[in-house]
């Protein structure tokens, strides 16, 4: 029997992990044709033929729309700007309440607030991590205006039945797609189904430009009253000769011609990209479904991006705390070059449920007097009871399935994984 490295024994691995960097002489060519260009970004926030970008921006965002296969495509400077620029076209304003998933980057649940409306946190699916359909029906009342749907670590969620009750109550349907760019469900590309779709392209994601983002829908208003946000809205409108003033406020939120350089040559390297994970994905579910402690991701209809690769852990039938596997599994393993004070790339969890944090906690954005949040929606511990035990119990992630990690590498992180599992009785 091998000694678990926790206990003393031998790690299964003692090299760094190579980091993830998809940029090559590709991107550096093109952004050197910018730069001899001089012209860094060609934007005006004003109504001009230079009011939609330039040359780099218009090819970047029209093969952005041949991919995903729809009608626009707005490049923003982070995800974080286009969720806000969505919800205003939308049309979200004060009094209005929005569906928010609490296990997500913060500016999934935050966004609303820019808008004076107020978020409402529906529970999730243990398995898909999608919305549980009965939460968002017991949030939905009369001020319930659109519901932020969040393919989470980059798991399609449950569209069909989203869209029905959507339709039913007449919601506008975002979905955050950060984390799922080119994943499928029902054949469909996410982004596509609900109203507006939105994609991150910073540094950590799939494909980057360092920062931005892109929104994409098939409605021709939404993408008008998008541009319009992205570009100092409130100027433009009169000479544009639009007259609907609602959410017409502005921001610069304009992503570079450098940037869409960059991303013209990312957006080449997403297909590749998605194929290396969904085959490590299914070479560590293939070694760990032997276990019969632990769950792993079973998916119909639908494609994973692998974000991360999530796991749960039955502490029950282990005999052992999730966190102590969990630490052992770490202890036979190393980090990643570049990023070794993060430490060994596995999470117990995500992301804190995000109604728990301060500014829900005491239900303060703009001042002291609560704006714009409501006294009958309550951010209280227990709000989102799957999310919690997913948290603090069950679910574990790892970033364990991204180039350029090689065979052998995946086979060092399956080897640790199967070497506590094999002598789990070692942590009793
Ligand atoms: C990364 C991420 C964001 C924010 O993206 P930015 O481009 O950094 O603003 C939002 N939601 C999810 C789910 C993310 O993973």
């Amino acid at each position: 029997m091998s000694v678990l490295a926790i206990n003393g024994g031998d790690k299964v691995r003692d090299k760094l992990f190579p980091r993830y960097n998809n940029i090559d002489q590709n991107e550096i060519n093109e952004v050197i044709k910018v730069m001899q260009s001089g012209v860094l970004s060609k934007y005006l926030g004003a109504w001009h033929e230079d009011f939609y970008g330039g040359d780099k921006i218009q090819e970047f965002e029209k093969a952005w729309s041949e991919y995903f296969e729809v009608k626009h495509s707005i490049s923003v400077n982070s995800n974080t700007s286009g969720i806000i620029a969505a919800l205003g076209a939308c049309g979200v304003g004060l009094g209005d309440e929005v569906l928010v998933s609490s296990y997500s980057m913060s500016i999934s649940a935050s966004a609303p607030l820019f808008w004076n409306a107020t978020p409402v946190f529906c529970d999730l699916e243990p398995e898909t991590y999608s919305f549980c359909i009965d939460s968002i029906k017991k949030n939905i009342n009369e001020n319930t205006k659109a519901i932020v749907v969040v393919h989470i670590f980059g798991c399609p969620s449950n569209m069909n039945e989203i869209m029905e009750v959507a339709k039913e109550h007449n919601l506008y349907v975002i979905e955050d797609c950060a984390q799922a760019p080119g994943t499928k469900y029902h054949d469909k590309f996410v982004g596509t189904i609900g109203d507006i779709g939105i994609f991150s392209l910073n540094y950590h994601k799939h494909i980057h430009t360092g920062e931005g983002g892109v929104c994409i829908t098939n409605n021709d208003t939404l993408a008008n009253k998008m541009q319009l946000i992205r570009n100092h809205a409130e100027s433009v409108v009169e000479n544009k000769g639009d007259i609907q003033l609602e959410n017409m406020l502005g921001f610069n939120f304009r992503l570079t011609e450098i940037q869409a350089a960059i991303g013209i040559e990312q957006l080449k390297k997403l297909d590749t990209e998605l194929k290396i994970r969904q085959e490590y994905a299914k070479l560590y579910n293939e070694a760990l479904d032997k276990y019969n402690f632990i769950k792993t991701v079973k998916l119909d209809n639908r494609t994973h991006a692998y974000y991360f690769q999530t796991f749960q852990f039955l502490e029950e039938i282990a005999g052992i705390s999730r966190d102590k596997f969990i630490t052992a599994v770490k202890a036979e393993l190393e980090a990643v070059e570049g990023r070794e004070n993060e430490g060994v790339p596995i999470g117990q969890g995500y992301v804190k449920p995000l109604y728990l944090i301060p500014m829900f906690q005491n239900k303060i954005a703009y001042n002291s007097k609560g704006f714009a949040f409501k006294d009958e929606i309550s951010y209280e511990k227990g709000t989102c009871p799957v999310v919690e035990d997913m948290h603090y119990n069950k679910l574990w992630t790892h970033d364990f399935t991204r180039s350029p990690l090689s065979l052998d590498d995946v086979n060092d992180v399956i080897s640790a994984y199967v070497k506590v599992c094999e002598n789990i009785d070692e942590l009793k």
